[in-house]
């Protein structure tokens, strides 16, 4: 059983990284982010809680927060382990997770913020099955089109340069700090996210100590709800 935490500015490559490392470890890949756009997108009411937060590049209450990790977490699919991104984000997050597991290690992408608006204002994702990609380095094989399914690539809500402002101020001065907290506990491993992802991946196995990447054959989108 592997239970690890994913940590990065925004457009560190969290998900990409989470999403290759789960592949192979059989580990559930859980993304808060992705749960609340999985409920924005699928108009529920919680959906339309977070949105204008989320549109906003702010961060959704913790009460909120912590009750969707809680139940993502008693669901107990998780056999082999979890690689969860996008939280915890702030010191309470931190203390009511560290409370309740305990965890194998911090994977922490290392990325400057020039690099961050560079990539996250070339970030498009498609509306039909969310899939991730990037216009500098990973563009589909026809613009505006998912290589996958089809479907239509658009551009996140809370990627413009208004809430990407927020988010960084946000990152910087609520969840840069918990670093310092998870490296008392010698948590963290500190990787250079500015190379290419299959670098990135390579580099946390072996801090990790973990076996390399199998190959991928299958190119698969994200699950539905971060799963
Ligand atoms: P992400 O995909 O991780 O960048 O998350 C997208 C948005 O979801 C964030 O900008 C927040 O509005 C919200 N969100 C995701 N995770 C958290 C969290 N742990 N705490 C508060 N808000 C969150």
């Amino acid at each position: 059983m592997r239970k690890y935490v994913i940590m990065g500015v925004q457009g560190s490559g969290k998900g990409t990284q989470s999403q290759l490392l789960a592949r192979d470890l059989d580990l559930v890949h859980i993304s808060v982010g992705d749960i609340f756009r999985w409920n924005v997108q699928n108009h529920t009411k919680m959906g339309a809680q977070v949105r204008r937060v989320m549109a906003a590049g702010e961060l959704v209450s913790d009460d909120l927060v912590e009750s969707v990790v809680r139940d993502r977490l008693t669901a107990h699919d998780w056999n082999y382990g979890f690689i969860i991104d996008g939280f915890p984000r702030n010191a309470r997050q931190a203390e009511f997770f560290l409370e309740s597991y305990d965890i194998d290690g911090v994977v922490y992408l290392d990325l400057p913020d020039s690099e961050v608006r560079r990539r996250v204002l070339n970030r498009r994702l498609c509306a039909n099955c969310g899939m991730d990609y990037n216009l500098l380095a990973n563009s589909p094989r026809e613009p505006g089109k998912c290589d996958v399914c089809g479907g239509e690539l658009v551009t996140r809500e809370d990627d413009t340069e208004e809430a990407l402002a927020v988010r960084l101020r946000e990152y910087h001065e609520k969840t840069g700090p918990l670093l310092d907290l998870f490296r008392r506990k010698e948590y963290v491993i500190t990787v250079d996210a500015r190379s290419a992802p299959d670098m990135v991946q390579q580099d946390i196995r072996e801090r990790l100590g973990l076996p390399p990447a199998k190959p991928d054959t299958t190119h698969q989108p994200p699950g539905p709800a971060g799963a």
